[in-house]
């Protein structure tokens, strides 16, 4: 019966998934009815840009793949809450910002009666998401990857349960290996719990139903600065409060973080940095946020606002997973630790993505599940954490790969810096996004590219030739002798290039 109700699966492709029965006894008759054992080659746990990207790889390498997740769409954060509906606010709230704020009619492109439909604009994420989360179990069904829905849960060194929401077993699955690809979640900040009406994560803030008059961000890092934005652009009054000196988080070069303050304070943009948050209450309606120097604690400040949206970071989401039953410990900061195979101390058992080490972005958890899986069918392994690009979409984009100035200053290696201004590129003239610059860092003594920075239009496609020139070790030189289309911003970058290997860029 077991047999047959397993080969029925294998053969309709369909994801072992209950409907939610009102009545909780029928609901856990319906998980009885079609709990199953199941064998695979590999069971990836997460479907978020790690784990189905390893479940397509896995399952092309001839791997009998089984991909559990326990939410009821596939694409994890990335898709659902994270990249993607924030890349659609933040483009087209860059558009609304264009006719609204006299942007066109500086193009000669009169507008008038410019309104927001907010409903709208949301209904377009919803629907892009929709697409993009359902592509890819398109993408499962043709590369004949068995999904199911479920928590999965590690119950031995080679088997994985999934369970359903009131913990019965949907399903059994002994598997020759297991990939753990769980993601993040949000990290919370003590003492001021999320409603994600008023006072909102990440995910909140990518759904409001009204535009705030005011709001208050806690934390100008990636995620703070992109939301931010868009809420400013349509019509709110945003202050980022950052715990830092400088805004853009971790790894972003300081000449491009000063830059970027100032062109987003230009913008209607404000920030408090050196400032800590110490308590946010709600009263009568609005958020009360207590304020304190990073520094000096008796410099103390009260601000309110309509909407506070908690940015802080996130952190591995490993819940329940069964990973201390099994003897796998986490780090100090929740990461499950891994060798460079990506393997725990259990050979069998890997991990990938946000709950290993690493930036938490997903082209790093895609390549980690691709490189992982392509080990465990006997290929090479390896990933240079240097070469893994970072972009900040806001308007102009931040973008950079490897290491900055201060990196370098730090490591105490010699460089050089070439520069190059977008005011001086024809194409950002013509397009008037003259904003930014291009900076090259080249080791003094080989010239070898040692991080690329940038701040300006399309920073974030242009950003790619850089990581691919690092990724093949080529010299300043090697990139300002490849011949690059005109009229282009990326000339910009070649012209950076020119300037750091020999000083003296053309057109500047
Ligand atoms: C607002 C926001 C914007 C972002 N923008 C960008 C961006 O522009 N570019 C970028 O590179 N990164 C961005 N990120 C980060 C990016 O989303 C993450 O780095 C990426 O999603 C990590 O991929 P992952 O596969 O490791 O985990 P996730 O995407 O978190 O996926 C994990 C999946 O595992 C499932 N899961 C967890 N536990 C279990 C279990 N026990 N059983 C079954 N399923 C389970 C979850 O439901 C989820 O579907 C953004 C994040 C946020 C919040």
């Amino acid at each position: 019966m077991q047999a047959n109700l397993v080969n029925l699966m294998a053969v309709s492709m369909r994801p072992i998934c209950m409907k939610r029965a009102a009545n909780p006894i029928l609901a856990a008759m319906q998980q009885r009815r079609y709990a199953s054992t199941l064998d695979a080659d590999i069971v990836v746990i997460g479907s978020g840009p790690g784990g189905y990207v390893a479940s397509i790889k896995a399952a092309q390498l001839g791997m009998k793949t089984v991909c559990v997740e326990k939410d009821p769409t596939l694409g994890g954060t990335c898709l659902n809450v994270g990249c993607i509906p924030s890349k659609s606010l933040l483009n087209n709230s860059h558009y609304y910002h264009m006719a609204h704020s006299g942007d066109l009619d500086d193009r000669g492109i009169k507008v008038s009666g410019v309104t927001l439909d907010l409903p709208k604009l949301m209904q377009q994420k919803t629907n892009v998401v929709k697409a993009l989360t359902g592509g890819i179990a398109g993408l499962f069904k043709k590369n004949k990857i068995e999904l199911v829905t479920g928590h999965g849960k590690i119950t031995g060194k080679n088997q994985v349960t999934a369970l359903g929401p009131d913990g019965s077993t949907v399903a059994t699955i002994n598997t020759k290996n297991i990939l753990i690809a769980t993601g993040s979640e949000v990290t919370p900040f003590q003492g001021v719990p999320v409603d994600e009406k008023q006072i909102v994560s990440s995910t909140g803030a990518l759904s409001l139903a009204e535009v705030p008059k005011k709001m208050i961000v806690i934390g100008a890092g990636v995620i703070g600065l992109e939301l931010g934005s868009v809420w400013q652009r349509l019509g709110s009054d945003v202050t980022l409060v950052e715990f830092m000196p400088a805004i853009g988080g971790v790894g972003i070069d300081a000449e491009v973080s000063k830059t970027m303050q100032k062109i987003m304070t230009k913008q209607g943009l404000k920030f408090k940095l050196g400032t800590k948050v110490t308590a946010a209450a709600k009263t009568n309606g609005d958020i009360q946020v207590a304020l304190e120097d990073a520094k000096d604690p008796s410099k103390k400040e009260n601000v309110s606002c309509n909407v506070l949206l908690v940015c802080i970071g996130r952190r591995p989401y490993t819940q329940n997973l069964g990973l201390e039953e099994i003897g796998i410990e986490r780090d100090e900061k929740g990461r499950i630790p891994v060798n460079s195979r990506f393997q725990t101390v259990i050979p069998s058992i890997y991990a990938i993505g946000d709950c290993i080490h690493g930036p938490m972005l997903a082209h790093k958890a895609e390549d980690e599940g691709i490189i992982t899986v392509e080990g465990i069918a006997g290929g090479a392994v390896h990933i240079d954490y240097n070469c893994v690009p970072s972009v900040i979409y806001t308007h102009p984009e931040v973008a950079w790969v490897g290491k900055s100035e201060e990196d370098l200053k730090k490591e105490g290696i010699d460089y050089k810096v070439g520069k190059f201004p977008f005011m001086a590129n024809s194409r950002a003239k013509t397009n008037l996004e003259t904003d930014g610059f291009a900076k090259v860092l080249a080791d003094k003594n080989t010239d070898k590219i040692l991080g690329v920075h940038m701040i300006g239009p399309a920073a974030g496609e242009l950003i790619n030739e850089a990581v691919l020139a690092m990724e093949y070790g080529a010299s300043a030189e090697d990139v300002a002798r490849v011949c690059h289309a005109h009229p282009t911003c990326a000339e910009a970058l070649r012209e950076a290039h020119l300037s750091a290997y020999c000083g003296k860029p053309i057109n500047f």
